[in-house]
Protein backbone atom coordinates (compact mmCIF):
# COMPACT_ATOMS: atom_id res chain seq x y z
CA UNK A 1 0.00 0.00 0.00
CA UNK A 2 1.09 3.52 -0.99
CA UNK A 3 0.27 6.19 1.33
CA UNK A 4 0.54 9.85 0.91
CA UNK A 5 0.67 12.79 3.77
CA UNK A 6 0.27 15.93 2.31
CA UNK A 7 3.52 17.84 3.42
CA UNK A 8 3.45 21.30 2.45
CA UNK A 9 2.70 22.48 6.23
CA UNK A 10 1.77 20.79 9.99
CA UNK A 11 1.97 17.64 11.50
CA UNK A 12 3.27 15.46 8.22
CA UNK A 13 5.68 13.41 10.55
CA UNK A 14 3.15 12.61 13.29
CA UNK A 15 0.43 11.11 10.34
CA UNK A 16 3.42 9.67 8.72
CA UNK A 17 4.25 7.22 11.99
CA UNK A 18 0.83 6.64 12.77
CA UNK A 19 -0.05 4.97 9.10
CA UNK A 20 2.77 3.03 9.59
CA UNK A 21 1.89 1.80 12.86
CA UNK A 22 -1.90 1.24 12.06
CA UNK A 23 -0.23 -0.34 8.80
CA UNK A 24 1.38 -3.02 10.89
CA UNK A 25 -1.65 -3.79 13.17
CA UNK A 26 -3.06 -4.93 9.61
CA UNK A 27 0.25 -6.90 8.43
CA UNK A 28 0.39 -4.36 5.86
CA UNK A 29 3.43 -2.99 4.08
CA UNK A 30 3.13 0.50 3.68
CA UNK A 31 5.07 3.10 1.71
CA UNK A 32 4.46 6.40 3.15
CA UNK A 33 5.22 9.41 1.05
CA UNK A 34 5.73 12.98 2.52
CA UNK A 35 3.48 15.05 -0.77
CA UNK A 36 4.71 18.57 -1.95
CA UNK A 37 4.78 19.02 -5.10
CA UNK A 38 1.91 17.27 -7.76
CA UNK A 39 2.23 14.30 -9.63
CA UNK A 40 2.26 12.36 -6.21
CA UNK A 41 -1.19 11.49 -5.73
CA UNK A 42 -2.29 9.75 -8.88
CA UNK A 43 -0.08 7.03 -7.40
CA UNK A 44 -1.14 6.78 -3.72
CA UNK A 45 -3.69 4.43 -2.16
CA UNK A 46 -4.43 6.65 0.43
CA UNK A 47 -3.97 10.18 1.37
CA UNK A 48 -3.90 11.77 4.77
CA UNK A 49 -4.43 15.47 5.68
CA UNK A 50 -2.67 17.13 8.15
CA UNK A 51 -3.47 19.83 11.05
CA UNK A 52 -1.76 22.70 10.82
CA UNK A 53 -3.31 26.03 9.37
CA UNK A 54 -5.70 25.76 6.93
CA UNK A 55 -5.08 29.46 5.17
CA UNK A 56 -1.77 28.12 4.40
CA UNK A 57 -1.96 24.78 3.34
CA UNK A 58 -5.20 25.56 1.21
CA UNK A 59 -2.97 28.59 -0.62
CA UNK A 60 0.14 26.02 -1.05
CA UNK A 61 -2.05 22.92 -2.10
CA UNK A 62 -3.67 25.52 -4.81
CA UNK A 63 -0.47 27.28 -5.94
CA UNK A 64 1.19 23.40 -6.16
CA UNK A 65 -2.03 22.03 -8.37
CA UNK A 66 -2.13 19.29 -5.49
CA UNK A 67 -5.62 20.47 -5.02
CA UNK A 68 -7.11 19.13 -8.30
CA UNK A 69 -5.01 15.85 -8.06
CA UNK A 70 -6.83 15.12 -4.11
CA UNK A 71 -10.19 15.79 -5.54
CA UNK A 72 -9.29 13.29 -8.37
CA UNK A 73 -8.61 10.91 -5.53
CA UNK A 74 -11.83 11.04 -3.87
CA UNK A 75 -13.86 10.88 -7.17
CA UNK A 76 -12.19 7.92 -7.13
CA UNK A 77 -13.48 6.56 -4.28
CA UNK A 78 -10.39 6.67 -2.80
CA UNK A 79 -9.84 6.75 1.00
CA UNK A 80 -8.82 10.08 2.72
CA UNK A 81 -7.85 10.87 6.70
CA UNK A 82 -8.65 14.70 6.95
CA UNK A 83 -7.80 15.59 10.89
CA UNK A 84 -8.52 19.40 12.02
CA UNK A 85 -6.66 21.96 9.37
CA UNK A 86 -7.55 19.35 6.35
CA UNK A 87 -11.09 18.54 7.78
CA UNK A 88 -11.29 22.62 6.93
CA UNK A 89 -9.15 22.35 3.53
CA UNK A 90 -11.55 19.08 2.84
CA UNK A 91 -14.89 21.22 3.75
CA UNK A 92 -17.40 23.05 1.50
CA UNK A 93 -17.07 25.82 3.69
CA UNK A 94 -15.11 27.47 6.41
CA UNK A 95 -17.14 30.82 6.19
CA UNK A 96 -13.55 32.13 5.23
CA UNK A 97 -12.35 33.42 2.17
CA UNK A 98 -8.74 32.90 2.61
CA UNK A 99 -9.60 29.36 2.66
CA UNK A 100 -9.71 27.53 -0.52
CA UNK A 101 -11.56 24.35 0.64
CA UNK A 102 -11.12 21.71 -1.70
CA UNK A 103 -15.12 20.86 -1.36
CA UNK A 104 -14.61 16.77 -1.12
CA UNK A 105 -17.19 16.93 2.36
CA UNK A 106 -20.49 18.13 2.91
CA UNK A 107 -19.88 20.35 5.83
CA UNK A 108 -19.74 23.80 7.10
CA UNK A 109 -16.55 24.79 9.45
CA UNK A 110 -16.32 27.68 11.89
CA UNK A 111 -12.56 27.54 11.66
CA UNK A 112 -11.81 29.23 15.10
CA UNK A 113 -14.94 28.80 17.25
CA UNK A 114 -14.00 25.84 19.07
CA UNK A 115 -10.35 27.08 19.27
CA UNK A 116 -11.23 30.39 21.06
CA UNK A 117 -13.45 28.69 23.71
CA UNK A 118 -10.98 26.34 25.01
CA UNK A 119 -7.60 26.79 23.24
CA UNK A 120 -6.50 22.91 23.78
CA UNK A 121 -7.67 20.19 25.56
CA UNK A 122 -8.20 16.31 25.47
CA UNK A 123 -11.37 14.63 25.98
CA UNK A 124 -12.32 10.80 25.90
CA UNK A 125 -14.75 10.38 22.85
CA UNK A 126 -16.82 7.62 21.99
CA UNK A 127 -16.95 7.22 18.35
CA UNK A 128 -18.84 4.70 16.38
CA UNK A 129 -17.69 1.72 15.00
CA UNK A 130 -15.04 2.06 18.28
CA UNK A 131 -15.81 -0.59 21.43
CA UNK A 132 -13.74 2.14 23.71
CA UNK A 133 -13.22 5.83 24.03
CA UNK A 134 -10.88 7.80 22.04
CA UNK A 135 -8.01 9.90 23.48
CA UNK A 136 -9.23 13.07 21.31
CA UNK A 137 -6.25 16.07 21.32
CA UNK A 138 -7.83 19.26 20.46
CA UNK A 139 -6.18 21.75 19.64
CA UNK A 140 -7.53 25.10 18.40
CA UNK A 141 -10.27 22.84 16.64
CA UNK A 142 -12.44 24.36 14.20
CA UNK A 143 -16.53 23.51 14.86
CA UNK A 144 -18.40 21.58 12.78
CA UNK A 145 -21.34 23.76 12.66
CA UNK A 146 -23.22 22.27 9.90
CA UNK A 147 -23.26 18.96 8.12
CA UNK A 148 -25.50 17.48 4.89
CA UNK A 149 -27.80 14.27 5.12
CA UNK A 150 -24.93 12.27 3.19
CA UNK A 151 -22.74 13.12 6.24
CA UNK A 152 -22.71 10.56 8.87
CA UNK A 153 -21.43 11.79 11.94
CA UNK A 154 -19.28 9.67 14.33
CA UNK A 155 -18.64 11.17 17.17
CA UNK A 156 -20.09 14.36 19.17
CA UNK A 157 -18.74 16.61 21.97
CA UNK A 158 -20.86 18.74 23.90
CA UNK A 159 -23.39 18.04 21.00
CA UNK A 160 -21.13 19.19 18.22
CA UNK A 161 -20.08 17.06 15.41
CA UNK A 162 -16.35 16.18 16.17
CA UNK A 163 -15.86 13.05 13.31
CA UNK A 164 -17.62 12.50 10.90
CA UNK A 165 -17.83 10.14 7.45
CA UNK A 166 -18.94 10.61 4.03
CA UNK A 167 -18.15 7.95 1.17
CA UNK A 168 -14.16 7.47 1.20
CA UNK A 169 -13.38 10.37 3.85
CA UNK A 170 -12.80 10.74 7.45
CA UNK A 171 -12.54 13.70 8.55
CA UNK A 172 -11.92 14.87 12.56
CA UNK A 173 -11.84 18.06 14.26
CA UNK A 174 -9.12 16.68 17.00
CA UNK A 175 -5.72 15.05 16.20
CA UNK A 176 -5.52 11.21 16.23
CA UNK A 177 -2.11 11.30 14.79
CA UNK A 178 -0.88 12.67 17.93
CA UNK A 179 -1.99 9.71 20.38
CA UNK A 180 -0.20 6.27 19.98
CA UNK A 181 -4.01 5.02 20.08
CA UNK A 182 -4.14 4.13 15.77
CA UNK A 183 -7.66 2.99 15.87
CA UNK A 184 -9.00 6.13 14.10
CA UNK A 185 -6.26 5.71 11.16
CA UNK A 186 -7.56 1.83 11.31
CA UNK A 187 -11.35 2.64 10.34
CA UNK A 188 -10.24 5.54 7.82
CA UNK A 189 -8.23 3.23 6.04
CA UNK A 190 -8.73 -0.95 7.24
CA UNK A 191 -12.00 -0.55 8.23
CA UNK A 192 -12.92 -4.28 6.86
CA UNK A 193 -10.13 -5.47 8.53
CA UNK A 194 -9.58 -7.32 11.75
CA UNK A 195 -6.25 -5.62 13.50
CA UNK A 196 -3.78 -8.75 13.72
CA UNK A 197 -2.08 -6.65 16.86
CA UNK A 198 -4.00 -5.31 19.48
CA UNK A 199 -5.78 -1.69 18.14
CA UNK A 200 -3.61 0.74 20.48
CA UNK A 201 -0.15 -0.13 19.17
CA UNK A 202 2.51 1.40 21.10
CA UNK A 203 5.18 0.62 19.29
N1 LIG B 1 -7.29 26.55 13.69
C1 LIG B 1 -6.39 26.01 12.70
C2 LIG B 1 -6.76 26.52 11.31
O1 LIG B 1 -7.66 27.25 11.15
C3 LIG B 1 -6.37 24.50 12.71
C4 LIG B 1 -5.72 24.00 13.97
C5 LIG B 1 -5.11 22.63 13.88
O2 LIG B 1 -4.96 22.02 12.80
N2 LIG B 1 -4.69 22.16 15.03
O3 LIG B 1 -6.13 26.20 10.36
Amino acid sequence: MKAGVIAVQGDVSEHAAAIRRAAAAHDVDCEVEAIRTSGVVGDCDVLLMPGGESTTISRLLADEGIDTEIQAHVAASKPILATCAGLIVAASDAKDDRVQTLDLLDVTVDRNAFGRQKDSFEAPLDITGLDEPFPAVFIRAPLIDAVDEDVDVIADWEDNPVAVRQGPIVATSFHPELTADTRLHQLAFFRDKQAVTPAEADQ
